[in-house]
């Protein structure tokens, strides 16, 4: 993919020290007295350069909470004045777009509902020419570089120059350990296509639970990112949305402090390399299994063949034939001798249960 794109640096836009960027709130803006206690706790922590909370909720299912809309604006317009922190919220319509500035809101984002939608992307684009606002773009639910690409390339059509990516990981069709998977290589590709494009992590929406979020924030701070994006609310437990993935204002403190932020001077290459070889490490792993899923597809052909013509399953002159064959085979494939060997005396062993339970099997 070709693709270019004019972004202004970070720090050109928001002065974080040369830290990396941390923008912590709420999930949602649910009441007055919620916003105002959270932000005023993560206010008194000092960790954060901006604050974040959801005023329109993108839910998958009608009748959660969809967020308290225009009503919130006012709440978070009052604890920028009170706290001197920016405010972030996500945007999904040009009506969101214009009530959000006319409140003072500093940053908008794009959730990753919203940026699988290219009418979307657009009509936010078109709202947005002529504003200089700073635009957060998440990734899509579902793992497609081109439409996270194609979003950026249409806000910068709007003439917004101050963006920056939000990593928050992919929908899964199965029930995996972490609520969506990061696949951190298509962090990477984005990064390798737009070098100077900043890049923030969103543990929250990776994790879905709070015992995930320390090491997927040190995974993004290894991969160099040049922030963090986390949810926050002063009483987790109770929050109308994304309960199980918040954490305290202060528990949050006590997780960045412990977090390791890498020297920059490490490398990205070095990471986005090692990242590259670990991903292709994986596809011929995924590879290497779908080979001998289909090896063992003939074995139970195989099977099916010897019981119909009633032969014994363990054919010695053959397995001492396929032994001495596979092993020249590694050898001239400069592969360990024992390693062949034992290699294929597991796969032997499971071709005979194979063979046998076919043997035993009755055809329906
Ligand atoms: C959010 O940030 O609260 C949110 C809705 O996130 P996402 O778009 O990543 O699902
Ligand atoms: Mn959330």
């Amino acid at each position: 993919m070709k693709a270019n794109l004019d972004v202004l640096p970070l720090s050109s836009w928001i002065d974080t020290a040369g830290k990396p960027l941390i923008i912590a709130g709420p999930c949602s803006a649910e009441t007055e007295e919620q916003v105002t206690e959270t932000v005023t706790r993560i206010a008194k922590e000092g960790y954060a350069h901006v604050i974040r909370a959801g005023v329109w909720k993108p839910r998958t299912r009608p009748g959660s909470f969809e967020g308290m809309g225009e009503a919130a604006l006012p709440w978070l317009a009052a604890v920028k004045k009170e706290t001197g922190l920016p405010i972030a919220v996500e945007v999904a319509t040009p009506q969101h777009v214009e009530l959000a500035l006319k409140y003072g809101i500093d940053i908008l984002w794009i959730g990753a509902r919203t940026t699988v939608n290219p009418f979307n992307v657009q009509d936010l684009a078109d709202s947005l020419k002529g504003v200089d606002v700073p635009v957060l773009i998440k990734n899509p639910v579902n793992p497609d570089l081109a439409l996270w690409v194609g979003a950026f390339e249409r806000i910068a059509g709007a003439g917004i120059k101050k963006m920056a990516a939000i990593h928050r990981g992919f929908s899964n069709a199965q029930e995996t350990k972490y609520r969506n998977s990061p696949m951190w290589q298509m962090a990477v590709e984005l990064k390798t296509l737009f070098p100077q494009l900043p890049m923030i992590g969103d543990p929250s929406h990776m994790a879905g639970k709070r015992a995930y979020l320390y090491e997927l924030a040190q995974r993004a701070l290894d991969l160099n990112y040049d922030g963090l994006i986390i949810e926050s609310h002063r009483n987790p437990d109770e929050a109308w949305s994304d309960a199980s993935q918040q954490l305290t204002p202060e528990a949050l403190g006590e997780m960045l402090r412990s977090l390791e932020i890498r020297k920059p001077s490490y490398g990205d290459d070095f990471q986005s390399e090692l990242e590259q070889l670990r991903q292709k490490i994986d596809n011929i792993d995924r590879e290497l299994l779908e080979v001998l899923a289909a090896r063992m597809a003939v074995v139970e052909k195989l099977g099916e063949y010897k019981r119909e013509n009633n032969v014994a399953v363990l054919q010695l002159d053959r397995w001492k034939q396929l032994h001495n064959n596979r092993a020249d085979l590694g050898k001239r494939l400069n592969l360990y001798p024992e390693l062949v060997e034992e290699m294929f005396k597991l796969i032997h062993m499971e071709s005979i249960r194979k063979q046998t339970e076919v043997m035993n099997n009755q055809p329906a």
